[in-house]
């Protein structure tokens, strides 16, 4: 399964999940431009991360830090 978001750079980041199709995201900007009066240049539809919320799947903070840390084991610090 997919699931898609939609991206802002200006609202910092996902402020619309999941849709779970593009077709549905891209919907779902275009009503987000229309209604809200969002900036259509600032809305991008993305693959989300399917292991971390509100991140895009190519570009995902989460997994580069997690691939970062890879050495590390699940040691708590404190
Ligand atoms: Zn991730």
């Amino acid at each position: 399964m997919r699931e898609y978001g939609i991206f802002s750079e200006e609202g910092g980041g996902c402020i619309f999940h999941p849709c779970y199709s593009p077709e549905e995201a891209e919907a779902e900007r275009q009503r987000l431009i229309t209604v809200d009066g969002e900036d259509a240049d600032d809305l991008t539809v993305r693959e989300l991360c399917l292991d971390h919320e509100e991140q895009p799947k190519d570009g995902c903070e989460e997994c580069a830090e997690a691939e970062e840390d890879e050495d590390d084991t699940e040691d708590e610090e404190c």
